[in-house]
């Protein structure tokens, strides 16, 4: 039987790239799925997945979907928004965008489905960071890196306050992903091939990571297998940090 065999889990951004690919190794190994999308066109066809439309910049339609949803036992937190810049590139409205969608959106997640978890004395948060965070200052990803910071600190905070209470609550921090809205800020830049190669050629390993690897993670985070590990952060990333 599979490693979340009779287990319910919610993945937002779960219809594209590393949420889309949790989703699929969920169900694999024998989850019921929750996956939380605007775009749940994608996810149709998916056996033992409900797909819901959701904005998560909206805290009622949050709301809404946490009481259609009731009790899970996994809660990936995978939604966030990547803005280029410094902070001399950055309005307010991307700063506000970036908080709500990387920050405020798994705060409100959180506060809706925990108390259905502690209730049930068990449940397993994983929150989606990255290596742009408190773990490293990447150049141009003020925005990004300053809310994927805060989710670390949300992180540690929620593992802590509910460590004796069969709740776990750890950070995936990853490098750089091939993923579609990778490929949309490599076409971004005007020379999507030259972008790709210098992406790559700037991890050790010569590569980037696939969705596949993050969702491996995301996995072992979401299982019991990782029963002794909370508040910490996962890191991924290909060697980039080392
Ligand atoms: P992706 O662009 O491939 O997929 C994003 C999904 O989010 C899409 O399905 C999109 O429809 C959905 N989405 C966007 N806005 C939404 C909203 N307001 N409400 C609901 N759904 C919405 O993304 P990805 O590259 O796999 O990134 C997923 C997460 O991983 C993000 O939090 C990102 O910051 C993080 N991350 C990505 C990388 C990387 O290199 N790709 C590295 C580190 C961390």
């Amino acid at each position: 039987s599979g490693r979340l065999q009779g287990k319910a889990a919610l993945v937002t951004a779960g219809a594209q790239g590393i949420g889309r690919a949790t989703v699929e190794r969920f169900i694999a190994e024998g989850a019921y799925v929750h996956a939380v999308d605007i775009r749940p066109d994608l996810l149709r066809g998916l056996e033992n997945c409900t797909a819901h439309q959701v904005d998560l910049r909206d805290g009622a339609g949050i709301e809404k979907l946490a009481q259609a949803v009731g009790r899970i036992d996994v809660l990936f937190n995978c939604a966030g928004v990547v803005q280029a810049g410094t902070i001399l590139d950055c309005p307010e409205e991307d700063w506000a965008l970036a908080y709500t969608l990387n920050v405020t959106a798994m705060y409100r997640t959180i506060r809706a489905f925990l108390p259905a978890m502690l209730e049930a004395g068990r449940g397993s948060i994983v929150n989606m960071s990255s290596i742009a965070s408190s773990v490293k200052g990447i150049p141009n990803r003020f925005a990004y890196g300053t809310t994927k910071a805060a989710v670390i600190g949300l992180t540690k905070s929620v593992a802590a306050d509910f460590v004796t209470r069969g709740i776990r609550c750890n950070a995936i921090c990853p490098g750089t992903v091939d993923t579609p809205s990778l490929r949309d800020r490599l076409s971004a830049t005007g020379d999507y091939q030259r972008a790709y190669q210098e992406f790559s050629d700037r991890q050790p390993m010569g590569r980037l990571g696939s969705a596949e690897e993050i969702a491996a993670l995301a996995l072992y985070l979401a299982s019991d297998e990782s029963s002794f590990t909370t508040g910490a952060i996962h890191i991924v990333d290909g060697g980039w940090i080392n």
